[in-house]
């Protein structure tokens, strides 16, 4: 086994917890998360910097000017990434903004036509703004469209017909993580007889196309920046040339393209490693029963669990990354990969249990707002369904065992 990182690993890494040490701080955060409108809290001009130093791209191919990055590379630099700032910046970071980009980026290449890649790479690459989301969720189909019921007829109920070269959709849409973004990855159905995994297909939509708005934004306990959003589409026509792949065959895509989703969970890792090491310096300094907390071994054991928890996720994370580089190496598109339903159910846990020990080690000082622990809490739980929950991964997980 070799867990030597490459060359241009490490440089990447470590551009990007020099990024983080120049144009993230606190007061950024204060900054953008007071403003009242949350769609004023998107802080462009630090997207504006992580698109020249190539960030919001490193998934686009290199003939188009950016870096191919493979799962492994995007895993290592979310967990940079999230390490290095704080938990609401990293919120804007992880679920808006920077891994939509890298799994629609890294979607576009793997099932994208010609054509598509070069219409959308183009303006992906020249215009910091141009970003890019997925929509799955309805209002009365969550868990529906990634866990189907797979009944003829029965769940997402987003629909679009055919018309000439044009496809005409109608629905609703919730939970929208990237609500500023300039193109969406809309998971609809084509067929209503069939069921979803036969009847389901990907429309690229730009959201600048009539009959497309968003309803509501939503306001999270966790995500101080960016927008979360519900959509509404009205008779909205979109070219027939914006399918991605082909009709009702877009759930083998969605579903064969899901470890994609692995840099979320370097997010996380990133994220629970910043509150270990907060932790442990914390029970380092305060003093109680005559020395500090850290050397009571009901303490001390506490935070070498919270270790030991992160190391073992650590090793599961890096491995399915590795695993499914190897796949794609041998030519793979699309990857049902276990490996990636058992480090969602695993991340996912992992995220309250080190919040939980957290909370534990700093009294009730965890509860204080002038403390960061208490936004990494709720980014936590905020993030805890977001692309599928723990229990619906040990699903997965049992359907594949
Ligand atoms: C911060 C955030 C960002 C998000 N971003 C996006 C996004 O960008 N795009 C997008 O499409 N969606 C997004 N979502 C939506 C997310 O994918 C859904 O919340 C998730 O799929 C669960 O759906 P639901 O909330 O409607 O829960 P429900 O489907 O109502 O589930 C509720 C509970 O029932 C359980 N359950 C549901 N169905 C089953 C079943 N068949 N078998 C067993 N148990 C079941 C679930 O595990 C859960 O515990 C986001 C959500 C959040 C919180």
């Amino acid at each position: 086994m070799d867990f030597e990182l490459t060359e241009e690993q490490k440089a990447l890494v470590a551009m990007a917890k020099d990024f983080c040490k120049r144009e993230t701080s606190p007061e950024l955060l204060r900054e953008y998360s007071a403003k009242e409108d949350p769609r004023d809290r998107v802080p462009w001009s630090v997207l504006k910097k992580m698109h020249d130093v190539g960030l919001l791209t490193v998934t686009v191919p290199e003939r188009y000017g950016g870096r191919d990055a493979d799962l492994l590379t995007l895993v290592l630099l979310a967990q940079a990434l999230a390490q290095n700032t704080g938990p609401g910046i990293a919120g804007l970071l992880a679920p808006n903004l920077l891994t939509f980009n890298w799994k629609m980026c890294g979607d576009l290449g793997a099932v994208g036509t010609e054509e598509q890649q070069d219409e959308f790479f183009k303006r992906i690459t020249s215009d910091y703004t141009f970003s890019m989301g997925e929509i799955a969720t309805e209002p009365d189909h969550g868990l529906d469209p990634i866990l189907p019921h797979d009944e003829p007829g029965s769940g997402l109920a987003t629909y679009a017909y055919r018309d000439g070269d044009e496809y005409v959709v109608n629905g609703e849409k919730c939970f929208c993580g990237n609500g500023t973004a300039s193109l969406l990855w809309v998971i609809l159905r084509t067929d209503k007889t069939k069921p979803v995994s036969q009847s389901t297909s990907i429309l690229l939509v730009p959201t600048d196309t009539p009959g497309f708005s968003i309803q509501k934004v939503n306001e999270f306990i966790s995500t101080a920046l960016g927008i979360n959003a519900d959509l509404h589409f009205d008779n909205m026509r979109v070219p027939a040339r914006y399918l991605v792949g082909e009709e009702n065959k877009g759930f083998a895509i969605f579903e064969g393209r899901r470890a994609f989703w692995l840099p979320i969970h370097g997010f996380e890792l990133g994220m629970a490693q910043a509150i270990y090491e907060y932790t442990k310096e914390y029970a380092k300094t305060r003093i109680q029963g005559g020395k500090p907390i850290f050397e009571h071994l009901t303490v001390g054991s506490r935070i070498v669990d919270m270790l030991l928890h992160i190391e073992q996720a650590r090793y599961l994370v890096y491995k399915t990354a590795w695993e499914y580089d190897q796949a794609v190496k041998a030519g793979s598109k699309l990857v049902s990969s276990l490996g990636f339903n058992l480090c969602n159910t695993t991340l996912r846990e992992l995220g309250v249990l080190i919040a939980g020990h957290a909370a534990e080690v700093f009294g009730g000082r965890a509860a204080l707002k002038e403390l960061p622990i208490e936004g990494y809490i709720r980014s936590v739980y905020g993030g805890l369904h977001a692309f599928g929950t723990a229990t619906f991964n040990r699903i997965k997980s049992m359907n594949m065992i």
